[in-house]
């Protein structure tokens, strides 16, 4: 069990006392296990969300590294928005009042370049901000990185979603390859797992939420007449209303069917099939992962490669003859150490299939069936987000932080509003809260993004 007194840092007195005076008796959990680490310079991947503390572990990290007399950027925060970014310039700013020389610059979209040149030729050893606009500095050639110890990802899962990939990769490429990489995530996704690998030298990893990382999956099948697949589709979800699923298929025609139905009764679904051509499945892979779309009827070589962080349940529709299938099917919900559900309608005719899967898994339970599901005849699952597409994409030189930038400035939106960002060669899709559409689009309609106006439309 790590020591979670900050006196057992090695750190200066005046930050022990400035701790003190902010009230920061006791180290949370992700500061007593990431700290001593990242004190010892080592590289840390760390799974951390907003109220953990993360903050101040690496603020604290990176500030006793920082030497005052050179006049340089030495600590560089890349975060998703530039409300996080405020509150990091915040966070680090109260801690870095045990000593008076440190300068912190804040360089966020929305706000104009004049100053903060002005601000970065005084000289900051200290620079948080957003992606798109820390790149205009990088390319202006007003921020210069070549003296950078520490570099912070800070919520680097949400800065994936948003599509900064790129923009990212091109900022770490100004940054000398000696340098420490702390990347703070809320989950773990493999595409962090690989951002981690390119970016970073031997990380320790951290994770505080270690009670549940197994992950627990509730396997539960319901015996139907050949007739009542589609009822009872319907009354799972009515009765255990997950968040999201995947409801999976054998056959196209079955897809599109199933997905019909589902939209008949108020379920925000989408099919997804070997027919549609590469847009139309980029659009509904767009969807779903963005939430604009809460369930996705598929077979299952549409399913392969998808990349969802968490889906609450997988249904079948109809149970595969090969148990290795279901196996992998259900292995889709339930990551990360969240509960997941797997559900399996079957008839008569499949019991062998039934049997075949618990023999595989060695889990005679599995056959425990409920007796009744409880129906709700007012049930809708409707998605939080809704698409919107742009019709303009990566060949225009469009970035997700123009987007973000255009909707959050100009059109008023509040930057938890904005959703994902996907970037693509001639089209772009933001998914936007279904209560700020309306002024979302209105925006669109006539204002502009970098200068222009672009054709936009919500997808249905
Ligand atoms: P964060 O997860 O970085 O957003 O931090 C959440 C809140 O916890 C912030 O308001 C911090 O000021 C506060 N905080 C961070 N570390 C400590 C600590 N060791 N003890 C008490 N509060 C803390």
């Amino acid at each position: 069990m790590a020591n979670d007194n900050f006196s057992s840092l090695n750190l200066p007195e005046t930050q022990l006392s400035n701790l003190a005076s902010l009230g920061y008796k006791k180290m949370t959990p992700i500061q007593a296990q990431s700290l001593p680490q990242i004190l010892k310079g080592k590289d840390v991947i760390a799974q951390a969300k907003t109220g953990s503390g993360k903050t101040a572990a690496f603020g604290i990290g990176l500030l006793n590294g920082i030497n005052p007399r050179f006049f340089g950027v030495q600590a560089l925060i890349i975060c998703p928005t530039r409300e996080l970014a405020d509150q990091v310039g915040k966070e680090i700013r109260r801690l870095a009042r045990f000593t008076q020389n440190i300068k912190l610059v804040l360089l966020c979209g929305g706000k104009p370049l004049g100053p903060q040149i002005g601000s970065l030729e005084h000289g900051a050893h200290i620079v948080v901000g957003t992606p798109g606009r820390l790149q205009d500095h990088l390319m202006k050639g007003t921020l210069k990185l070549d003296g950078l110890k520490t570099l912070v990802l800070d919520e680097a899962d949400r800065m994936l979603d948003m599509g900064f990939a790129d923009a990212m990769k091109e900022i770490i490429s100004y940054t000398p390859k000696k340098r420490q990489t702390l990347l703070f995530s809320a989950t773990y996704p493999d595409t962090i797992e690989k951002m981690s690998r390119s970016f970073q030298r031997d990380p320790v990893r951290v994770t505080v939420e270690s009670k549940h990382t197994e992950s627990v999956i509730e396997q539960l099948f319901y015996e139907v007449k050949k007739h009542e697949r589609n009822t009872t589709l319907l009354a799972l979800f009515e009765h255990y209303d997950p968040a999201n699923a995947i409801v999976f298929c054998f056959t196209k025609k079955q897809c599109d069917e199933v997905a019909d139905y589902l939209r008949d009764h108020r379920i925000d679904a989408l099919a997804i099939h070997g027919d549609l051509d590469q847009r139309e499945r980029d659009q509904v892979l767009v969807r779903f992962a963005n939430n604009s779309c809460s369930v996705l009827v598929a077979t299952d070589v549409a399913a392969r490669g998808l990349d969802i962080k968490s889906l609450q349940a997988v249904i079948n529709y109809e149970l595969p003859r090969d148990p290795e299938i279901y196996v992998h099917r259900i292995g889709r919900t339930g990551r990360a150490g969240e509960k997941g559900m797997a559900l399996s309608i079957f008839t008569q005719s499949e019991v062998v299939r039934v049997n075949a899967i618990a023999d595989y898994q060695k889990k005679p339970s599995i056959c425990d069936v409920p007796e009744s599901l409880d129906r709700d005849p007012g049930y809708s699952l409707q998605a939080q987000m809704v698409t919107i597409q742009l019709d303009a994409g990566r060949k225009s030189k469009l970035r997700p932080g123009d987007i973000l930038g255009a909707l959050t400035g100009d059109a008023g939106l509040a930057g938890s509003d904005i959703g994902k960002i996907d970037i693509f060669d001639m089209s772009s899709y933001v998914a936007i809260e279904r209560t700020a559409l309306r002024q979302a689009m209105n925006y669109l309609a006539q204002g502009k993004i970098k200068g222009r106006t672009i054709r936009a439309r919500k997808i249905k």
